[in-house]
């Protein structure tokens, strides 16, 4: 039995097929993503898995201009805003990173992912949320 109700590995295979999961409070409501051990609203442990729209809006972003080894740059790290709350960090693969601007932030986005080939310094295979601008 793990302390983790909804385990990275459960949350990123979810995402593989389609679906953001993330956990509900039982206790104050708050909705959590990625998963943690406790409630990022009020960190009890009072949580469940539950699907998660998959829909938000873009808050911030960067551009990434020297990649990590294996990833090839430019490309755009953002940070979205989940209708139920909590922020996650996805990739904006539909916006040239040399003509991405501040008018990205507010834009509508729907979570997809992306399968990332194995690197030196990964175990295997992995998955990284993107976002998909819908307006
Ligand atoms: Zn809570």
């Amino acid at each position: 039995m793990s302390f983790y109700k909804l385990t990275h590995r459960d949350y990123f295979e979810a995402l593989k097929e389609g679906r953001l999961m993330g956990l509900k409070c039982r206790e104050c409501g708050a909705y959590t993503a990625p998963p943690k051990v406790c409630c990022d609203g009020c960190g009890g442990t009072g949580v469940e898995t539950v699907q998660l729209s998959g829909k938000g809006v873009i808050k911030t972003f960067t551009v990434i201009r020297v990649a990590p080894e294996g990833l090839e740059a430019p490309y755009i790290v953002a940070m979205a805003e989940l209708e139920e709350g909590p922020w996650i960090m996805g990739n904006i693969l539909d916006v040239d990173p040399d003509k991405a601007g501040m008018d990205l932030i507010g834009k509508k986005v729907a979570v997809d992912h992306k399968v990332l080939p194995p690197l030196n310094y990964t175990s295997g295979e992995g998955v990284a949320p993107v976002f998909k601008i819908i307006s």
